[in-house]
């Protein structure tokens, strides 16, 4: 399949003409990506079984990955799910418009191929008037996983969807970039526990201060075989570069020798090796491929620049990388620690 992607031109300020021709795609089952606050969606009208089906098509997603739908407002959701429980509505009310996707028991009128043939159907409403104006002005609920080919790092720019999906979809919004960089918290409302099924930067603590205990449904650890797979979408290798990765994880001091230690023992030149790096870091290695994703105490800062640090490694054309785990693992620190986990085939602690 080849098609002209057009690239539109948005501002959370000023997005109109944009907007109403990207709406008019959506409409006819065309399929646009957009900006959301945490990386870029990939949308189709929600309800257009053959328009959601080129989601899957465009990017070579498996069909048992069901999709995230997204809404403009709470009301909107009375549509797409039912018994929607009370600590539901408790955590609308807080956390949106925001990076936070609850699971809820589906309608009739959602189609099996958005929900990957479940009985439940993925809800979110995205902090970012871009997306908010394409829901609103499209008139439909907009299925949206992340605008990447699937098994590649999530897009946080218009320029890593065009990489990936240009001549595959009809149009891209190019809205900037994204404010959080990982993809959204997904947390199943369906059992009287709920259950967190992946972390975002919306974090455990955050979520238990609203609605009380709630478990974790994700696995963190490289262990497949022993996972029980609540979120269809964990249970693919993720967010992997091209090049292999491994994760160091353990005190600064301790991470900086590791890493000296393996660029000395590598056999030069022969494994190309790129370094992802925390601030701290940056400054105590010389190394020819190596790039700081932010301070190793904010790791938010990491967040925003991991999937674009991988992306550039990938462009450098480094066979190995290896990532500074130094950073903090509070808040969105566990987020990024998974990210970070789920595409590394190495993880060693020091
Ligand atoms: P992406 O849109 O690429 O961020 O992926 C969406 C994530 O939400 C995947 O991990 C899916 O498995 C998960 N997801 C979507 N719908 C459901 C659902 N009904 N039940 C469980 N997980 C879901
Ligand atoms: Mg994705």
């Amino acid at each position: 399949m080849t098609t002209k992607t057009l690239i539109l031109h948005a501002t959370e300020n000023d997005h109109r003409t944009s907007l109403k021709e990207a709406a008019a795609i959506i409409r006819r089952g065309g399929l646009v990506a957009f900006p959301t606050e945490t990386v870029y969606g990939l949308g189709a009208d929600a309800l257009n079984a053959k328009a959601v089906q080129a989601i899957f098509e465009a990017k070579g997603r498996p069909a048992d990955n069901p999709l995230i739908v997204h809404v403009a407002s709470k009301q909107q959701c009375s549509e797409l799910a039912r018994n929607i429980p009370e600590k539901a509505f408790a955590l609308m009310d807080e956390f949106w418009s925001g990076p936070l996707t609850l699971i809820l028991d589906r309608t009739e009128i959602v189609p099996d191929v958005t929900t990957g043939g479940l009985d439940t159907v993925a809800l979110r409403m995205p902090d970012n008037e871009i997306a908010l104006g394409l829901i609103r002005a499209s008139g439909k609920p907009l299925a949206a996983p992340s605008a990447n080919l699937s098994g590649k790092p999530s897009p946080t720019n218009a320029r890593h969807v065009i990489e990936d999906l240009s001549g595959r979809i009809d149009a891209v919004i190019d809205g900037g970039s994204v404010k959080v960089g990982l993809e959204s918290t997904v947390v199943d409302m369906t059992p009287a526990v709920p259950a967190i099924l992946r972390p975002g930067e919306i974090s455990r603590e955050d979520i238990e201060k609203v609605i009380g205990a709630v478990i974790i449904g994700y696995e963190d650890k490289i262990h497949p075989e022993s996972t029980v797979v609540r979120s269809p979408g964990m249970k693919y290798t993720h967010y992997a570069p091209d090049a292999a990765v491994t994760l160091i994880e353990g005190e600064h001091e301790m991470v900086i020798s590791r890493i000296q230690e393996l660029l000395g023992n590598s056999p030069s030149r022969q494994v190309r090796i790129g370094l992802l790096l925390t601030d701290e870091s940056n400054k105590m290695i010389r190394h020819a491929d190596q790039l700081a994703l932010g301070s190793k105490d904010r790791p938010g800062e990491i967040a925003l620049n991991l999937f674009s640090g991988l992306r550039y490694m990938d462009s450098k054309g480094v066979d190995l990388i290896l990532v500074d785990g130094s950073f903090s693992h509070l808040g969105i620190g566990a987020a990024v620690s998974n990210r970070i986990r789920k595409a590394a085939g190495t993880i060693i602690k020091v």
